[in-house]
């Protein structure tokens, strides 16, 4: 069982910041900015690797959340980053597929 689904069944505790039936979001413990916000579907995807035709509304879902609270803390105008870390070379630590909404300063690009 990851961290996060001990998350989502609120073994442990997080910083939630929105919460429907088929996602959860919450701040990133180490925050590489000053608004960084996790989304994941309460479904258990260990990665974007495995999702199928069926996640199409939850995946729909997941950017629509983050708009909303991308609107929500501030951030639609300044602009921010949405990251889906895949797996090694993605640098993905946690296998449960989530969304990074990064934000609230001027951000790098390229990723290093
Ligand atoms: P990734 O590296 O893309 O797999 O992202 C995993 C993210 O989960 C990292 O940014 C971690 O800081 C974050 N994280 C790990 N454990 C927790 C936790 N208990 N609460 C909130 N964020 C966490």
């Amino acid at each position: 069982m990851t961290i996060f689904k001990k998350i989502i069944d609120k073994e442990i505790p997080a910083d939630i910041v929105y919460e429907d039936d088929i996602c959860l979001a919450f701040r990133d413990i180490t925050p590489q900015a000053p608004q960084h916000i996790l989304i994941i579907p309460k479904k258990e995807i260990s990665s974007l690797n495995k999702v199928t035709s069926e996640d199409k509304e939850l995946l729909g879902h997941m950017l629509l959340m983050a708009s909303e609270i991308a609107k929500k803390i501030n951030i639609s105008e300044d602009g921010y980053r949405l990251v889906i870390n895949t797996n090694s070379h993605g640098g993905q630590s946690v296998n449960h597929l989530h969304m990074h909404v990064i934000g609230g300063r001027q951000l790098s690009w390229p990723p290093g």
